[in-house]
């Protein structure tokens, strides 16, 4: 069925019910505009701050009753609080005026007002136990003839004489018997109750629809059963979540000074907080108390170490449903309990995925409704305020945000500690056919003690090598209760491991192979996760870290050499890291134990070539690692052997006239040449005949070549000249070809 939407200002109407209204108390609260315009994608990180679309404004809706009438309310006529008790409802349907244009759209007739009241009398026997029940006592039309329909007026001008006048001046007190008067125009939306007083009076103008009709008549019947609003307090700290008495106070908006501003009607799991169209969750557990209506409920206000307290949903049939618990510090009363998806609270605003809606309460601080997960529902902690009401606290974090934002509930592993520090309640598990698992504390708590004992497997590793050592840290606690915290292994103070304690309170870590050569000395320490057990800390343990060891070969690229050849033997030297790891550094190559250079090492590998002008004879060559990395260890091949051969020598004899005369001398030109070696030294003979003729010293300035005047020959005839070079230490000799000689 239909319900048109709802577009008033709460503070106008509100302003209006005051001004109108005789008795009026509380200062009405306003009731944020109903938005316009529901949203489709409903998205955890989308908010608003309106209530959701559908919302009734009752703002301003409950109406004082006067003492002078309270007080006919006497015992004996009222039924104690959790007896049994029939309500009585007497319906007028009133015309406030003689046309009928602005009828409601929602059918007045018997039918609907019967089955009205059958809900009525289902919803408020299932939250009392059974304990109430509401029949219809009376239905009658009444034509009021004013000129225009308006709330106040209009209810005005029913009370006193409907239903015989039974309702005038108040004259229902005490006898369980109730008015409401329900107007055929719309009148403005307004619905308003009288609150307590054993009976009452109910004005109503959102008809009878299903949708929001029936959920206003259970929210004003919750006011002529005594109920004050389900507002929602969040406090303006980062660190307490709940105030002392004084600072839960009702603010219309973020601007009051309270420490911790309570929105009336904020509280979208209570009946009495907003009319959400279709929603019509239960009554919270505080009220449920206060009336005796849950007589199975757990009281805990002895001080006394954690104990567990298992709650059944709210909805459900298992008990107890909930826990008052007594901070003795401060004397304040906290109600806790389980709200679930499933049964009326399956309706609820709250546990039916709505859009997250999150509000500002003051500079900083941001209060969120509608996130319960319906999978696991949420465990609520709730206070009694002023004016017959209650608050739930905004005590749960938020995934994501920090400590000044907060929702409404309690998930699982999340805790609540009163303002007076007396009272913590530890959310250990939800379930919603298991119920929640709570552990609670009441008084000031001696934080356990605990011991950190740190044993390592061995106390020496090689650097970089893949199977360090292995530290176990182990955690005790003072009480038996697991560690719940972290551990932290240090080396010094550099943090090199941390993990949480499994269920034998241990954490086991490998050492970090990167931990250079040396001693280390290691301690772990206990973080815990709060206050209820104490930081611990490990003696020291020694780990000492050898270097890793290092391999260098070198490789030939031949076994011998020319001196002063066109090329040197090619070395190559490779170096390997024990514990895997790729060495870094430089290799120096040596040939008889000096040293040649250094070569950076390349992939394992440095290449050098050995020098051509390397002397003749059999060299010792080794190669040397030398790490840049102090947790590495240094390293010499072993020695290998080249031998350097000496250079080939050619010398050849030219004479400058190859025919003489006696008596002339013969000159000749030596020319010795060697690969390599412009400027070859040594002697040159030249030969005849078996005798040195003439001979040679070759510097260096001479380039190879000497012109040697030979002595005059004696005799006419052929001479065989050759020139023999004696050659160095690395050079060979030679000897020419023969050059003839004619003497005439
Ligand atoms: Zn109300």
């Amino acid at each position: 069925m239909p319900f048109p939407t709802l577009r008033r200002s709460g503070a106008a109407a509100a302003l209006t019910a005051a001004a109108l209204v005789v008795g009026l108390v509380a200062a009405p609260a306003s009731a944020a505009p109903a938005s316009a315009a529901p949203s489709a994608a409903v998205t955890a990180a989308a908010a608003t701050t309106t209530p959701p679309a559908g919302t009734a404004d009752l703002g301003g809706d409950t109406l004082a009753v006067p003492s002078w009438a309270k007080d006919r309310d006497m015992p004996g006529t009222r039924a104690a609080p959790g007896e049994p008790a029939v309500e009585r409802l007497y319906v007028t349907v009133a015309a406030a005026t003689s046309s009928t244009g602005d009828d409601t759209v929602t059918a007045l007739d018997d039918a609907s007002i019967r089955r009205a009241v059958a809900d009525l009398s289902a919803f408020w026997s299932e939250e009392s136990g059974g304990r109430v029940s509401v029949q219809l006592a009376a239905v009658e039309q009444r034509s009021l003839g004013l000129a225009s329909c308006e709330a106040n007026a209009a209810f005005g001008a029913a009370r006193g004489v409907a239903h015989g006048g039974r309702f005038a001046s108040f004259a229902w007190a005490g006898t369980h018997e109730h008015l409401l008067v329900l107007t055929r125009e719309a009148c403005g939306t307004k619905a308003f109750a009288t609150v307590g007083g054993t009976g009452g009076e109910i004005f109503s103008s959102y008809g009878l629809g299903e949708q929001l009709g029936t959920p206003v008549l259970l929210h004003e019947f919750g006011h002529n059963l005594g109920l004050g609003h389900a507002g929602s307090a969040m406090c303006r700290s980062t660190t307490a979540v709940d105030g002392a008495s004084g600072d839960l106070r009702t603010a219309p908006d973020a601007s009051s000074t309270a420490q911790c501003p309570v929105e009336e009607y904020g509280d979208f799991s209570d009946i009495m907080g907003y009319s959400v169209a279709g929603a019509r969750p239960h009554l919270s557990a505080p009220q449920r108390l206060a009336l005796g209506w849950l007589p199975d409920a757990v009281r805990l206000a002895v001080p006394s170490a954690r104990q567990r307290v298992v709650l059944g949903a709210l909805d459900g049939r298992t008990g107890p449903r909930a826990l008052t618990v007594v901070d003795p510090a401060t004397g304040t009363s906290y109600v806790v309990e389980y709200r679930t998806a499933s049964g009326r609270d399956a309706t609820s605003t709250e546990l039916r995925r709505a859009q997250p809606r999150c509000s500002t309460v003051g500079a900083g601080f941001t209060k969120c409704a509608l996130t319960t997960d319906p999978a696991t529902g949420g465990v609520r902690v709730l206070r009694s305020i002023g004016g017959a009401g209650t608050a739930v606290l905004a005590a749960g974090p938020v995934a994501g945000k920090g400590p000044s934002t907060r929702d409404t509930h309690l998930d699982a592993g999340e805790r609540f500690t009163s303002a007076g520090g007396g009272v913590t309640v530890s959310v250990v598990s939800l379930s919603p056919t298991g119920g929640a698992v709570l552990d609670v504390a009441v008084g000031a708590q001696r934080a356990a003690t605990t011991t950190t004992r740190l044993v390592l497997d061995r106390t020496r590793q090689s650097y970089g090598d893949p199977g360090p050592a292995t530290a176990t840290t182990t955690v005790t606690t003072s009480t038996g209760e697991l560690p719940a915290g972290t551990v932290v292994l240090r080396d010094g103070t550099a943090v090199v491991a941390q993990g949480r304690p499994d269920a034998s309170g241990t954490v086991r870590s490998p050492l970090p192979v990167t931990l250079t050569a040396g001693p280390h000395a290691l301690t772990a320490s206990f973080v815990p996760d709060d206050d209820r057990q104490v930081a611990s800390s490990s003696p020291t343990a020694t780990v000492t870290v050898d270097r890793a060891t290092t391999t260098t070969t070198l490789q030939l690229g031949a076994a011998t050499q020319t001196y002063y050849g066109s090329t040197g033997v090619r070395l190559t030297a490779t170096v390997t890291q024990a514990s895997g790891g790729r060495p870094q550094g430089v290799v120096t190559f040596s040939r008889d134990g000096v040293a040649l250079g250094s070569t950076p090492l390349v992939d394992g590998t440095a290449t050098s070539t050995l020098s051509t002008r390397t002397t003749t004879g059999t060299h010792r060559l080794t190669a040397t690692f030398t790490p840049s990395d102090a947790s590495v260890a240094a390293s010499t091949s072993a020695a290998r052997a080249v031998t350097v051969t000496r250079a080939r020598s050619t010398s050849r004899l030219v004479l400058a006239r190859s025919t003489l005369s006696k008596g002339q001398s013969p000159r000749a030109t030596v020319t010795v040449t060697v690969p390599g070696i412009a400027r070859p030294v040594g002697t040159v003979e030249i030969v005849s005949r078996g005798k040195v003729i003439g001979t040679a010293t070759l510097t260096k300035s001479d380039s190879g070549r000497a012109v040697v005047v030979l002595p005059k020959r004696g005799r006419t005839g052929a001479y065989s000249l050759t020139v023999r070079y004696s050659g160095t230490a690395n050079i060979d000799g030679s000897t020419s070809r023969p050059a003839t000689l004619t003497v005439r």
